[in-house]
């Protein structure tokens, strides 16, 4: 009793899932809002439909913010791109590391 690992996850997937919106909800937003608005919000960069960008919420969920396509956003994707950086910032990575010359952090 109590190892009942399977239904467990079984469990949180479903979970996950009820949180989420389905695929086609989620296309039909991102191209509404792509289509009012192309450009990054931040950088004002044009971005291409369907995967050069990633649809951003205005004022995060944790926040407060509501899950509609108004509080919806485009920042553009990449390694540097704006939509990474925002989540960086609104989890509060806010601490610049550095790295030393030999490849480790430097506090
Ligand atoms: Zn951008």
């Amino acid at each position: 009793m109590g190892t009942d690992n399977r239904s467990f996850s079984v469990k949180a997937k479903r979970y996950d899932t009820s949180k989420r919106m389905s695929g086609r909800a989620l296309q039909k937003r991102r191209l509404s809002v792509w289509a009012k608005d192309p450009c990054c919000a931040m950088c004002r960069r044009l971005t291409a439909y369907p995967s050069g960008f990633e649809l951003d919420h205005t004022v995060p969920l944790f926040k407060g913010g509501e899950d509609t396509e108004s509080n919806c956003q485009i920042l553009c994707n990449g390694v540097n791109g704006c939509h990474e950086k925002k989540t960086a910032a609104d989890l509060g990575y806010r601490h610049r590391q550095t790295i030393g010359a030999d490849g480790y952090p430097v506090e």
